[in-house]
């Protein structure tokens, strides 16, 4: 049986390595308890990795960074490559939609990121997801084809196992709003059509496909039963050690019932 994965993006939070650790305290039961259904990873802010990793240490739960530089080294003051995170935190997020409309990160930027980090043996979770103004205008499906051919120029189909698209669609992120499972479901079958053309099917199947926007145990049932959906990328209310360990027990049902077969 295969397992869902809940990914928990912390962004910037919290704000003191101390509550980083109960925070992970927190989840830790809930994760060991249904670690054959679930499999859990935080991404927890730069500073917060490494005494993160200590504590996670051989326990049920996995780490990840929230975003990576495509150069192994050099003259580029302030990033943290692929490189350097490979050897302690296996998992990284590339081209949130933060990223992208905050700090202006391209496609392309993104695709290099992609192809870096799964140079790097990371498994990396690549984000694509339309704004409100472009699902409006009838574009979800050009903008997020556009991202998922971009990140996938940049891969191998042999990297698929360690590849993951989250499907957020900007206006369901940190607003509460949350897309209807059939919209999701459309459109994380887009996704995994686009793979199976570049990279073959074989490839596309071995990939996941992740759903993401304001997920909370009230809504998180809908996305994962869903044919295409192996998991959530979840923010807002991953910092809620309760929140989040009540969807672990969800999803766990969700997977125990028969979803994950
Ligand atoms: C995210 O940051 O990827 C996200 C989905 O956030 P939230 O759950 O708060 O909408």
């Amino acid at each position: 049986m295969s397992r869902a994965l809940l990914a928990a993006n912390w962004k910037l939070n919290p704000t003191s390595a101390g509550a980083a650790l109960d925070l992970v305290r927190g989840v830790e039961a809930a994760a060991r308890e249904r670690q054959d259904q679930v499999q859990v990873a935080v991404f927890p802010p730069f500073p917060w990795l490494l005494g993160v990793s200590e504590l996670l240490a051989d326990g049920p739960i996995e780490l990840g960074a929230q975003d990576c530089y495509w150069e192994a080294s050099g003259a580029f003051t302030g990033e943290v490559s692929a490189a350097m995170l490979k050897d302690w935190c296996p998992w990284v997020i590339v081209g949130h939609s933060e990223r992208r409309r905050l700090f202006l990160e391209t496609d392309e930027m993104v695709a290099r990121k992609t192809g870096a980090a799964l140079a790097c043996q990371l498994t990396t979770i690549v984000c694509v997801g339309e704004s409100e103004s472009e699902l409006a205008a009838g574009e979800a499906e050009a903008v997020v084809s556009r991202q998922v051919r971009a990140a996938l120029a940049e891969v191998a189909a042999d990297d698929s196992p360690r590849l993951l698209f989250a499907y957020e669609p900007l206006w369901a992120i940190g607003t509460g709003r949350n897309a209807e499972p059939e919209h999701a479901y459309r459109m994380m079958r887009l996704v995994r059509n686009h793979a199976s053309e570049l990279l073959g099917a074989g490839a596309a199947a071995r990939l996941r496909v992740l759903y993401g926007g304001s997920v909370s145990r009230a809504t998180v049932g809908s996305y994962v039963e869903l044919p295409w959906c192996d998991g959530c990328l979840v923010g807002s209310a991953s910092l809620n050690a309760g929140e989040f360990s009540a969807m672990i027990e969800i999803v766990a049902e969700v997977y125990g019932a028969g979803r994950g077969t």
